[in-house]
């Protein structure tokens, strides 16, 4: 991994594309495994290798082994904290995060999801008077599920929204090859009709049909990852067209196979065609990364112009308000002013 530079660093860097329980701390899991009896053969061995996954498959179960270990509410303010907190040192402003409900009842089906909610709330609410970003949340509605629990996702996702949870949207993880976007067409109708923000993984596990569907069936907003568009020049050029943004995760398409291990990364032929491309650390955690150290890394490939670039996207992507989004603007051309000051006053 490349150093952070000091541009990396100095960025405010909104985060569009993380899950929550992504971000939970190895040593948090097992904490937590070990309080409520837990075996899981990734609570023992050295912690480096907790979450340890050889494919995509494995991927998804270690996500889910993560959620089965949060039970009470004190579990999901607990890793609302250790985020907050550690975006805060990463100078993020602001960010909309991925909670995955559905993943936490499979695990514990007397669970109250708006009890958890209040609570990631509460913690994200402490943490930003503190000088922590401000967090809005996104209701995941697990493919693997199917399409009548994702309706139900979607109902709890709206519920939530309406109860000023800061809840403002929902999005669609989980295994993209088994389950294509169009059987969810209802639910996010739904979520859509009940004034939800829309977003959807896709062109990670799937190809350019699926990043299809996600845009023009689920009319999702955002697509997560995309990276799997570059195989259809018409779809780059329409995704362009209608700056529909890609949250890109370098270090995740590498290790779950969703872009090439060598080679160019398809960010640098997907922004050269002029889409909107942000940049996120997907499960930071899991993936042994951040979201510094993926700017880090694209600006080792492309350069600070475009990590600029990047930065700036996020918030024009992002589902503030236009004076929020005004303000990040304003604070992202002051951190550019210091910087160039900075520079100059270094050389001189
Ligand atoms: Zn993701």
């Amino acid at each position: 991994m490349p150093s952070i530079s000091d541009l990396v660093r100095a960025l405010p860097k909104v985060q569009l594309h993380c899950h929550l329980e992504g971000s939970m701390q190895a040593a948090t899991f097992r904490r937590l495994a070990a309080q409520y009896g837990v075996e899981s053969v990734r609570a023992i061995g050295p912690l480096e290798a907790t979450y340890a996954f050889a494919d995509f498959g494995e991927f998804l179960l270690a996500f889910a082994e993560a959620c089965r270990v949060l039970r009470g509410p004190e579990d999901y303010a607990s890793i609302a904290r250790d985020y907050a907190r550690d975006a805060a040192t990463r100078n993020v402003p602001y960010a909309e995060v991925f909670i995955s409900p559905s993943v936490w009842s499979y695990f514990h089906r007397d669970l109250d999801v708006r009890e958890a909610v209040e609570a990631i709330r509460a913690a994200l609410e402490t943490e930003r008077a503190r000088g922590g970003p401000e967090v809005s949340l996104i209701c995941d509605l697990t493919r693997n599920f199917g399409p009548e629990r994702a309706m139900e996702t979607a109902r709890i996702a709206v519920q939530l929204a309406t109860a000023r949870l800061g809840v403002v949207g929902i999005g669609l993880g989980g295994d993209e090859t088994k389950y294509p976007p169009e059987l969810y067409a209802g639910a996010f109708a739904y979520a859509r009709a009940n004034g939800l923000h829309c977003v959807a993984h896709a062109g990670e596990a799937a190809g350019p049909e699926s990043v299809r569907g996600a845009i023009d069936v689920l009319l999702a907003e955002r697509i997560g990852h995309g990276v799997r568009a570059v195989e259809d020049p018409a779809l780059v050029t329409e995704l362009a067209a209608r700056r529909i943004p890609l949250e890109i995760c370098p270090t995740s398409n590498a290790l779950t196979g969703a872009a090439p291990r060598s080679g160019p990364h398809p960010i640098a032929e997907l922004d050269a065609a002029g889409v909107l491309c942000v940049l996120d650390a997907d499960d930071p955690t899991f993936f042994g990364t951040s979201v510094d150290e993926e700017y880090a890394l694209v600006e080792s490939w492309l350069g600070p112009e475009a990590v600029t670039r990047f930065a700036r996207n996020a918030i024009d992507a992002s589902f503030a308000h236009a004076e929020r989004k005004n303000a990040l603007h304003v604070l992202l051309d002051a951190a550019l002013a210091q910087q160039r000051a900075g520079g100059s006053a270094a050389t001189s």
